[in-house]
């Protein structure tokens, strides 16, 4: 007789993925089959019933500072970052779709023949009839990032935590890909992370979350079912969290 599985140790967290994870190994946009192989990460989560959100970037097809340093107007640029956001939360959508799982995507900017719009009582009602809510367009609001999006929405949905999907295992103390000795942390306070500029996420991001003990969980996506082991407690990844 197989042991009952063990429940999953989270209830509802938010998914953050930057939007360069869905590149693959392109320089720009969209690759098609990352998208699924994320997707199925997100499915093979939902599937232990877990109440899943997600926030997804826009940097794989435009960032504000990017836009402005080539001398486009800074919010102007932030928009056209934050419109990329909702691109890639649609595809995102359709491939999880694709793959049986119910989604909806809410936008902090309103276009209703393309999505819903943010408001945050249905989206609750979303994640507890099981469906997986895309947040698209950040904040809304130019000079901020998706980071901070991911901070704000896993605080108004009550998620026990925010999981960052990256490409490397955990927090280090300097870029494992360039040092062989970097240092990686099983557990870092969010003071640590901000005196030391860690690369987790941007200070205003890692702040709120700091203001709202909402612990970060930072793993690799590169490594197949690593979401939903991480999510029950397995494998490599960072807690940041209260020091
Ligand atoms: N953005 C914004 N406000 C927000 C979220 C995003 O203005 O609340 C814009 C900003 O220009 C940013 C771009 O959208 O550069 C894409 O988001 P981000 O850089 O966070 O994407 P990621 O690095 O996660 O792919």
């Amino acid at each position: 007789m197989t042991a009952p599985r063990a429940l999953p140790a989270y209830r509802r967290i938010l998914l953050k993925i930057s939007g360069e994870a869905l590149m693959g190994p392109q320089q720009f946009g969209l690759h098609p089959p990352t998208v699924e192989r994320i997707a199925t990460e997100v499915r093979g989560l939902h599937g232990l019933g877990v109440e899943v959100c997600m926030v997804i970037g826009g940097g794989n097809i435009f960032r504000g500072l990017q836009g402005s340093a080539q001398g486009m107007e800074r919010t102007t640029a932030d928009y056209m970052g934050m419109l990329a956001t909702v691109m890639n939360a649609l595809a995102m959508q359709s491939a999880l779709e694709a793959q049986g799982v119910y989604t909806r995507v809410v936008s902090a900017i309103p276009m209703d023949q393309v999505c819903e719009p943010y408001i945050r009582r249905r989206a609750v009602r979303h994640l507890e009839k099981g469906r997986v809510v895309i947040f698209a367009a950040g904040t809304g609001n130019p000079y901020f990032t998706t980071d901070t999006a991911a901070t704000l929405r896993a605080s108004e949905m009550a998620c026990e935590a925010i999981f960052k999907g990256t490409q490397v295992d955990g927090v280090y103390d300097s870029d494992p890909k360039k040092n062989p000795d970097a240092r990686r942390f099983d557990r870092v306070s969010y003071d640590t992370v901000l005196q030391k500029h860690l690369k987790v996420m941007d200070a205003s991001a890692i702040a709120l979350a700091r203001d709202n003990r909402l612990p970060i969980i930072v793993f690799s996506l590169d490594e197949p079912n690593g979401l939903a082991g991480v999510v029950e407690g397995r494998g490599r990844f960072t807690v940041v969290e209260p020091g």
